[in-house]
């Protein structure tokens, strides 16, 4: 059997650089290769015969060799190839094009549970003080019926046909021969012909869950409570994912919580605001009576000490900052309409010693207007 040139087995020209020669090569080797030929003999050798002149036409040495004397030049000498043919597909795709196409290969069957998230409402006095709370949540767990199997009992499931249990089938794309988890099997090598009744073939079921969480004193809205291994159940054996019950306080009639701060405000009269006296004012421990002093503005913050939360993440407990708001009286009668006005008037002549704040203001407006006109 006479050979074919090798520059016209490749069909490059003879002055074909090596990246020329590699890229004929790849085209060809992606056309003839027998794992894409299984049933076809002529395409093994062409497959052989430009793997041939792809290794002579390679090697500096060789490549000399075979333009000055043909065949003659390499023959004995050039390994014909064979061994480099019987490589498997991808062997020859990471020996001759580096590890383009990544990892991946064989079985991923075993995978662990996905991780799930629960949102827990919470009120402000649960995340204060710490609870324990029973949720209930849909699981995915291994189905009872099948062992988690996904076939009926007494069948097995049978290797794929598709990627031949591999788990894995290549993909042309252009140049490229990619792995890529086989669609009909996911990757498990394994299809279910006979599938369970109860799952449908799928090895897991959602089951409603009860769980007891405990919830830490001090938590707030953002924080995650971990619950190792209560997340869906794995594929074949893998682990568990987690859960993640995440926190979210309700929103309170009368306290906000800033960190380790509460906050609330009490509105007073103004009688009591410029008489001074005692109020009550809650806490998440109950009413405690605060004195006011005389002449208490509106906005006025009184801070009760140790009356917050302690953080879940330590650090000291923090206080209760109580703001103080004047109210307005409304429906008034005209008898106490009469008095607020003889109250007023008795103000007439002293308005800077009753309202410094507004004289002031008054003062300042007035001096704005006259510097824009003088
Ligand atoms: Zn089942
Ligand atoms: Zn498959």
């Amino acid at each position: 059997m006479s050979k074919r040139d090798y520059y016209e087995v490749l069909g490059v020209s003879r002055d074909a650089s090596e990246a020329d020669i590699k890229k004929s090569y790849r085209r060809l080797a992606m056309k003839y290769h027998p794992d894409r030929n299984p049933d076809d003999p002529s395409a093994a050798e062409r497959f052989r015969e430009a793997s041939e002149a792809y290794e002579v036409l390679t090697d500096a040495e060789k490549r000399e060799a075979y333009d000055r004397f043909g065949h003659a030049g390499v023959d004995g000498s050039a390994g014909m190839g064979a061994g480099f043919a019987g490589g498997s597909f991808s062997d020859i795709f990471s020996d001759v094009f580096g590890d383009i196409f990544g990892g991946g290969r064989g079985r991923s069957s075993v995978a662990r549970g996905s991780d799930l998230r629960y949102t827990l409402d919470l009120d402000l006095e649960q995340a204060v003080r710490g609870d324990s709370v029973e949720i209930r949540i849909p699981v995915l767990t291994a189905c009872e019926t099948c062992d988690g199997s996904g076939a009926r009992a007494g069948t097995k499931p049978s290797t794929c046909p598709d990627c031949a249990g591999a788990g894995q089938i290549r993909v042309a794309q252009g140049f490229f021969s990619l792995q890529q988890t086989c669609p009909r099997c996911r990757g498990s090598g394994q299809i279910i012909t006979d599938p369970c009744g109860k799952c449908g073939g799928r090895g897991r079921v959602e089951k409603p869950k009860a769980l007891s969480v405990r919830i830490p004193p001090g938590v707030d809205t953002g924080d995650r409570i971990r619950l190792a291994g209560e997340g869906e159940a794995g594929l074949n054996g893998g682990p568990p994912g987690d859960l993640y019950v995440q926190i979210q306080v309700r929103e309170h009639a009368i306290f906000t919580r800033d960190g380790r701060n509460l906050y609330c405000e009490v509105p007073i009269d103004f009688v009591e605001a410029a008489l001074g006296g005692e109020l009550e004012v809650p806490t998440l421990d109950g009413r405690v009576k605060v004195k006011i002093p005389a002449e208490t503005q509106t906005g006025k913050l009184f801070r009760l000490r140790g009356k917050g939360v302690t953080p879940v993440r330590g650090g000291g407990i923090g206080d209760l900052l109580c703001r103080v708001v004047v109210e307005t009286p409304v429906n008034l009668t005209d008898q106490q309409k009469q008095i607020l006005r003889e109250f007023q008037a008795t103000l007439s002549d002293g308005g800077e010693k009753h309202s410094p704040k507004g004289t002031s203001w008054f003062k300042g407006v007035k001096d704005f207007f006259d510097g824009l006109t003088g």
